[in-house]
């Protein structure tokens, strides 16, 4: 019998809440709904400081928690950066990794190709993001896509290929309402897309492998049909992943 992977979400908080106070609310509040869930891993990331004292609770066996982002180098004079190695060394098991807002803030396909490198040599699992600012009628963002994976994954140890977690998110959506997300059907096709890339450049095995999570304008209106039609393994949301929807959205992941 064929088992179904487990389904993966991911929760980014982005630069909220602004309480530690609020911050324990809302992860009190998942780590409810996340009990009564089956089949899918929940990976909430938090601001660094609330990592710690949300580290302290009780986790159920499928919550985790991830970081928003990781320094590309491992030690060293780096004022304000927080290595994937102490990352590691305070529970902490993902990162996402190269977010199109912190691509916005100058980082580079080379910058996040180091920062994947460090990750996997700490033990951390990297939630790598892509995805295109805007779709042109000629279809250059495909080529804009397969960009992005080559120089992200370039050089890369097949071993850490092998399972990797990749989060297509088309920036367009980012931020706005399940209204103006990308349709399950157009998602479908970048699904394909994005392994036929991955399948030429390392070989059908990691492409097999590969686990696609769609993000941009999830809420829970659009949960469902995002996982019966855009054949996903799973969710990066933002801003619903801090209001009491984002229960809903997890009671409508498939079991
Ligand atoms: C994101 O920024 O990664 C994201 C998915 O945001 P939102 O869900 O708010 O569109």
């Amino acid at each position: 019998m064929l088992m179904r992977r487990r389904n993966l979400v991911i929760a980014n908080w982005k630069m909220n809440p602004e309480s530690l106070e609020e911050a324990k609310r809302v992860f009190n509040s998942t780590k409810k709904t996340v009990s009564l869930i089956k089949n899918t891993d929940i990976v909430v990331c938090p601001p660094f400081p609330f990592l710690y004292p949300l580290s302290k609770s009780k986790l159920s066996k499928n919550i985790f928690l991830g970081v928003q982002n990781i320094a590309a180098e491992t030690k060293g004079a780096l004022t304000g950066e927080v290595s994937a190695e102490m990352v590691k060394n305070s529970g902490v098991d993902f990162s996402i990794v190269g977010h199109s807002e912190r691509r916005a803030m100058g980082e580079t396909d080379k910058l996040i190709n180091k920062k994947l490198q460090t990750a996997f040599s700490a033990g951390i699992t990297p939630i790598l993001c892509i995805g295109e600012k805007e779709r042109d009628k000629e279809a250059t963002y495909l080529e804009f896509i397969k960009n992005q994976i080559k120089e992200c994954l370039s050089s890369l140890q097949k071993k850490y290929l092998v399972g990797l977690v990749l989060a297509y998110e088309p920036i367009w959506a980012i931020g706005k309402s399940y209204k103006e997300a990308m349709n399950p059907t157009d998602v479908h096709e970048m699904v394909l897309f994005i392994k036929k890339v991955v399948g030429e450049l390392f070989g059908k095995d990691i492409a097999g492998s590969l686990r696609i999570l769609y993000g941009a304008a999830v809420e829970a209106e659009n949960t469902a049909l995002l996982f019966e039609h855009g054949n996903i393994d799973g969710l990066l949301v933002g801003h619903a992943s801090l209001t009491s929807q984002f229960g809903d959205i997890l009671k409508a992941v498939p079991k």
